[in-house]
């Protein structure tokens, strides 16, 4: 199976409208992780070209895209929702082919249309405030919303194309402009996404991309030129970009990894829980930020939901992501597959309890390609490595716990702070953890629900500031406070 996109040219960087190769003439490979076998070739940025680019947003920023209205953002971003909407099976499959998400998970839901049209709607609705104030004499006092200007999106591998249009809608609704840098594991569906957004008619330079590897972001999180920075990916690398920020003082958001607890109480629907819990963290081969890597049951159900963990880990389909069976596809790539697997014997030296999978898959064909067995650890302890930092793998780590009071302190035994999850049928001891548990966002009796109108983030180690929703919006716009004495 092969995406159109996919035509053995090399993709070049998108910069003022242009596209044009790397200035040093390099190149970097795309492999596609279910085979190991090179699918694309993507030019490899610089420092110069991540320079042609900001100025390029810059110039559009303080031309000609200044002068569009929120009606004529809200339209663009409408006409970006249906072209999308038109090429979604294309893009989706560059994420199967890319990044090796399974075929049928691509499909289980609209949400990145959805976002340009929610967003779309908020192009016509950013506003300022009066303010009633208490100063003596007549003093009016307004605010006014302004775009922050010209923004870097940075962004990691794991959900290319909900990750590539979640970055580019909020700066087209808030007039802001942007220079896109996705990972080097998965640049392709940014690079169409490009292409697309250049049937909108834009002024050149409102969206650029420039693909390579971390001296690209770098150079964009340092620019003096860049007024925020919009970074998806690890804790470690949010930790350089907020030094490297530091020059101009830029914006920072930040979306960074979490080591996310879910917590089972022996009343849960059992049923319910089992599959949403299993998904929660071998879906997408556990390479999901929120993933419910740490599972607390409450010990009178623990045993059994070990075993039935267990036998769904078994059963799950690992394959080439084109299959229409295939459950779980591959890591991303083999450094990913080196770093899980380090992880499996790392949880085997600590001493847990293999109960399910606990190896690199390679029947067959899955040799070539980078696929882990879905992995169930048993008698997991909070201070072992496997309890505390983000594998990034389908490796569930599960914790055994006795009472409502020991679980919510040790639900937040880890760094970080992204998700959660609760299931029980008693509601007020549901809410109770809810707000115990110090997470960026908590789901009762499911787990991963997401819709553009809801922030998505983290707290402690996980980031600062949401995705999505107006608070997400609210990253993009700076407030200016004006006042006019009106008796002179
Ligand atoms: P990463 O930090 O290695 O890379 C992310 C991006 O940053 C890439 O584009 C990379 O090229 C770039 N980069 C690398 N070094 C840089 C530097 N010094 N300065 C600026 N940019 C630099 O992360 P990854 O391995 O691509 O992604 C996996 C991580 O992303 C996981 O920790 C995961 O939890 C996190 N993530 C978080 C969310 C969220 O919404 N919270 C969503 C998806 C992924």
């Amino acid at each position: 199976m092969d995406a159109p996109f996919l035509d053995g040219r090399p993709k070049r960087l998108l910069i003022g409208g242009e596209w044009v190769a790397a200035s040093s003439g390099r190149t970097f490979d795309s492999i596609n992780p279910s085979t190991g076998k090179v699918i694309g070739e993507i030019a490899d940025a610089e420092v110069a070209d991540v320079d042609a680019a900001v100025a390029a947003a810059r110039r559009a920023f303080e031309g000609p895209w200044s002068r569009f209205t929120p009606q004529d953002r809200q339209n663009i971003l409408l006409k970006l929702a249906d072209i999308i909407e038109q090429n979604i099976d294309d893009l989706r499959l560059l994420d199967v082919l890319d990044m090796g998400a399974p075929i049928r998970r691509t499909r289980r839901s609209n949400r990145v249309v959805e976002t340009l049209r929610y967003f779309a709607g908020w192009a016509t609705k950013l506003h300022g405030e009066t303010v009633p104030n208490s100063l003596p004499g007549s003093v009016f006092s307004y605010t006014l919303k302004e775009p922050v200007g010209v923004c870097a999106s940075i962004i990691a591998w794991n959900g290319p194309l909900g990750a590539t249009l979640s970055k580019i809608a909020p700066v087209l609704a808030t007039g802001c402009t942007t220079v896109v840098k996705p990972a080097p594991e998965a640049s392709l569906t940014a690079l169409r996404v490009g292409e697309l957004i250049q049937e909108l008619g834009l002024p050149p330079g409102v969206v650029n991309i420039v693909t390579g590897g971390g001296n690209v972001g770098a150079a964009l999180a340092e620019h003096p030129d860049v007024d925020k920075v919009a970074f998806t990916g690890s804790s470690a690398t949010g930790q350089k970009i907020v030094r490297a920020a530091a020059g101009n003082l830029k914006r920072v958001s930040l979306e960074l990894g979490g080591k996310s607890p879910h917590v089972i109480f022996a009343d849960a629907n059992l049923e319910a829980a089992l599959p949403v819990a299993s998904n929660a963290v071998f879906g997408n081969s556990g390479q999901v930020c929120y993933a419910g890597t740490r599972v607390f049951v409450e010990r009178p159900v623990y045993e059994e939901f070990v075993s039935r963990m267990s036998d769904i880990a078994n059963s799950l389909v690992v394959g080439n992501s084109v299959d229409e069976a295939t459950d779980i596809g591959p890591v991303v790539s083999q450094a990913q597959l080196d770093r899980v697997t380090g992880y499996l014997e790392i949880g085997r030296k600590e001493g847990v309890r293999t109960a399910a999978g606990g190896s690199r898959a390679i029947e067959g064909d899955l040799a070539h390609g980078y696929f882990v067995a879905p992995t169930v650890f048993a008698d997991v302890r909070d201070e072992m490595r496997v309890a505390q930092e983000e594998i990034f793998g389908p490796v569930a780590s599960v914790l055994p716990f006795d009472s409502f009071d020991e679980v919510s302190r040790r639900a937040n035994l880890t760094a970080f702070g992204l998700g959660g999850g609760v299931w029980t049928r008693d509601i007020g001891r549901a809410h109770a953890l809810a707000a115990s548990i110090k997470t960026g966002m908590v789901w009762i009796n499911s787990y991963g629900l997401g819709d553009p109108a809801m922030p998505h983030g983290g707290t402690k180690m996980s980031g600062w500031g949401s995705e999505y929703s107006i608070h997400g919006l609210d990253e993009y716009l700076d407030v200016k406070a004006v006042w006019i004495r009106t008796d002179v």
